[in-house]
């Protein structure tokens, strides 16, 4: 196990298997360009050892060259894609071959895609030395592939985690056994972001509220927005498919998470089922959820306080708040005997001052971190 800045990560490619790879891909592509003089586009800065390995094994005539592009601060894909630094070379009529160090969302690739179509190139491909078919959710079909891995995150062998680890000669994988994922379960205005917000910082979590995301895509006016807005207006829930997709981008794009707090999802049976089956898929599962129990009739003045203070259309009359609860009750509440049944479930009284009720969490939670 090494530790990197705050975080401990262990052995998971040995430098053999990755030189392996990176021959057997060297090996292929020659097959197929041995002909011509490609020209060989190095993604910086993660790719400088894979390219630098690569070439060493690439035994026909070539050119190499080097773009910079950015997605990452940190552990946590920002989804901002920035060119920093172009080819100089003319291109126009060579084949060029990208080499990324890996691919996962697939974003910074579209970027690369984008930047290389108005170039009149004769032939394009992309090499990537390791692939997370998992999470990839790109159209570009990725030409040549080294390792395809599983969704964690991963340094070493040129990737970094904050600038560090770039220097060794094997990969290591973010050791996730310490983690904590947590359901906050709860009727709406039962303080479940609130909490959210306090426990998060207290244990380094990140907080996933399918609420909030919902209202950030319809305040931007997203597709996923318009969709989402037609059911929350009615105080409905947005059907699970939805959800739950939007559920597992959340939960991806922060793959290197200490653990996480899910606020307000599950909400039914099948979105209780689809996590703890995603969960599983990634070596993680869901260890406790915590009830906050409140009064309906306390509740229902709670919201319409808040619907005066923030606008919230779903929390301006009583009607809407009713069907809120009535989806709870039908849809939700069975959610207490599915966690019961495997022993995790935990109510806390949910009124009382907010420090109260957090320390309440608290206790809940030493009993198992
Ligand atoms: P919240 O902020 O958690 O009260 O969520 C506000 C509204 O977003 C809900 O009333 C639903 O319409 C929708 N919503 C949030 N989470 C879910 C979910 N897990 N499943 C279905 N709909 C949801």
């Amino acid at each position: 196990m090494i530790k990197l800045h705050d975080k401990l990560f262990k052995p998971f490619l040995g430098e053999t298997r990755i030189l392996n790879a990176v021959q057997k891909m060297a090996g292929d592509i020659a097959e197929d360009y041995k002909d011509d003089v490609p020209i060989f586009v190095g993604v910086l800065n993660g790719s400088f050892m894979f390219v630098s390995d690569f070439l060493k094994a690439y035994e026909y005539p070539c050119e190499v060259s080097f773009v910079k592009l950015s997605s990452y601060q940190g552990l946590t894909s920002t989804g901002i894609v920035e060119t920093l630094l172009d080819v100089s070379e003319n291109i126009e009529g060579r084949s060029v071959i990208i080499l990324e160090d890996i691919i996962d969302t697939g974003r910074t690739l579209q970027k690369l895609v984008n930047l290389f179509s108005g170039a009149n190139v004769k032939e394009f491909k992309i090499a990537s030395l390791f692939y997370k078919p998992d999470v990839y959710n790109g159209e570009y079909v990725i030409d040549y592939v080294g390792l395809e891995i599983p969704d964690s995150f991963i340094v070493g062998y040129g990737l970094d985690y904050k600038e560090l680890g770039r220097n060794l000669k094997e990969v290591y994988q973010l050791n996730q056994t310490n983690m904590i994922n947590l359901v906050l379960f709860g009727k709406p205005g039962a303080g479940k972001g609130t909490q959210a917000g306090f426990l998060k910082e207290k244990y380094g979590l990140k907080h996933i509220s399918t609420g909030d995301v919902f209202r950030f895509n319809m305040k931007n006016g997203t597709e996923l927005g318009k969709l989402a807005k037609s059911y929350i207006d009615k105080g409905d829930l947005v059907p699970d498919e939805v959800t739950i997709n939007m559920l597992k981008d959340e939960v991806e794009k922060n793959s290197d998470a200490a653990g996480f707090i899910f606020d307000g999802f599950p909400r039914t049976t099948a979105q209780a089922e689809a996590l703890d089956n995603f969960l599983e898929s990634k070596d993680m599962k869901i260890d406790a959820t915590i009830a906050l129990e409140a009064d309906e009739d306390v509740l229902v003045a709670r919201l319409l306080e808040r619907g005066r203070e923030s606008g919230r259309s779903d929390d301006q009359d009583e009607s809407k708040i009713r069907n809120r609860f009535d989806e709870y009750n039908q849809k939700t509440a069975p959610l207490k005997d599915y966690y019961s049944k495997q022993g995790k479930f935990h109510s806390v009284n949910g009124i009382g001052q907010i420090a109260e009720i957090t320390e309440r969490l608290a206790k809940v939670i030493a009993r198992f971190s």
